[in-house]
């Protein structure tokens, strides 16, 4: 039934729950940590102990499987925690291949303690497939991308990736937290999973750290890191998953106003004294824009980043005069965030040091843009 309506009737209703008993349109919050055992010592519930899940997670992951047009998702105490799970599901001498431009902590993660359990991590520019089928081993297990990816947009052409990662027995990972599913669905793309730093668009109220996998079908993997999730603890709240489903509720219109903001603003800015470069997938002169158009639609995403022309402390410099957009890390949220990301990432990072990593939330795009040019000036 709810297979033919539209993703945003979906999301707006969280697939339409109505509690049988009491009619409520809204779900309850389930904060029991333990289930009652059959007298006949059973367990018919299908529920033991709330570190392996909670039927408050039930309608979150619901939603975003249906939304990921994916086969089942589960959610996690963060971001980090669903994409690190999807490499310990693997094995100690597996190989993986991961982006060079990628969500700095996670990169960081792979290329620590990943590298010390035992995987064999290859860092490649994911943008470029023939760089990908020079990292290919007959070990490889994993191709993991993000696209857009953070801080420079970097977009990487997920069917092509599929193709190259399927002919030869490895799997492929989504980091679609910039995109959504409002603009991407990478499993209709081809990918094997989909992971969302939920903290950011799907809440979208810079309220909750969550995090979510999606799969295309259930695999031995996916069993995997079921069982990992249970073990390693790293479940969301009851609380949390509940205003995760809440924040879904509005995913649409809060990802359409970014976009149609962020594209607003990457166009006012392309062109400006005190801008040496805009980077936005929605811009025609980007680099990933023509796959971008293809594998995204509906808009380009609410990121972008402006690199200052007068260079690093100009940069510093303009964080500090921003009033309007807030001075602060993360993104997704519906309040726009602007920050100077060579300081977060620190050695590695890919950012310039002129870079200002913009996240565009859904207020009025004149008083962002004014705001921004005042504190160029
Ligand atoms: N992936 C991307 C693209 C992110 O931006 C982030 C967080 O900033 C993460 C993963 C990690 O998510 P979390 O902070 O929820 O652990």
């Amino acid at each position: 039934m709810t297979e033919s309506r539209k993703p945003q009737t979906l999301a707006a209703q969280a697939l339409g729950w109505v509690d049988e008993k009491t009619k409520a349109v809204v779900g309850p919050i389930h904060t029991s940590t333990t289930y009652i055992r059959d007298p006949d010592n059973q367990y018919r519930s299908g529920r033991i102990y709330a570190r392996a899940d909670n039927p408050t997670f039930d309608q979150a992951e619901a939603t975003l499987a249906a939304l990921e047009g994916g086969h089942a998702a589960m959610v996690f105490a963060s971001g980090m925690a669903a994409a690190t799970v999807a490499f310990q599901a693997l094995a100690p001498g597996d190989h993986v291949v991961v982006p060079n431009v990628m969500y700095w902590s996670l990169r960081n993660w792979l290329t620590g303690f990943a590298r010390d359990w035992g995987l064999q991590v290859d860092t490649v520019d994911t943008s470029n497939l023939d760089a990908i089928v020079a990292a290919m081993r007959p070990n490889t297990r994993l191709v993991w991308i993000e696209t857009p990816a953070n801080p420079l947009w970097t977009i990487s052409d997920i069917a092509g990736v599929c193709a190259i990662a399927h002919a030869r027995g490895a799997a492929v990972a989504v980091d679609s937290t910039v995109a959504t599913p409002v603009l991407t669905q990478p499993l209709a793309l081809g990918a094997d999973l989909v992971m969302h730093s939920a903290t950011k668009y799907l809440n979208g109220h810079a309220d909750v750290i969550a995090g979510a996998l999606v799969t295309r079908e259930d695999t031995p993997l996916w069993q995997r890191i079921r069982t990992l999730r249970a073990q390693l603890g790293s479940v969301i709240g009851p609380f949390e998953a509940w205003l995760l489903t809440r924040g879904m509720r509005t995913l649409f219109p809060r990802v359409e106003v970014a976009c149609r903001n962020a594209q607003r603003i990457a166009e006012h800015f392309a062109d400006h004294a005190k801008v040496s470069g805009v980077l936005y997938p929605g811009l025609p002169a980007f680099p990933g824009h023509a796959i971008a158009k293809r594998q995204m639609r509906g808009g380009f995403g609410g990121m972008l980043s402006i690199r200052v022309r007068a260079g690093e402390s100009a940069a510093i410099d303009t964080a500090a005069r921003v009033n309007v957009w807030k001075r602060a890390t993360s993104l997704g949220g519906v309040e726009s965030l602007l920050e100077h990301r060579a300081s977060v990432e620190g050695a590695g990072t890919p950012a310039p040091p002129d870079l200002l990593r913009l996240s565009v939330g859904i207020e009025d795009a004149g008083d962002l843009i004014g705001d921004l040019e005042q504190a160029l000036r």
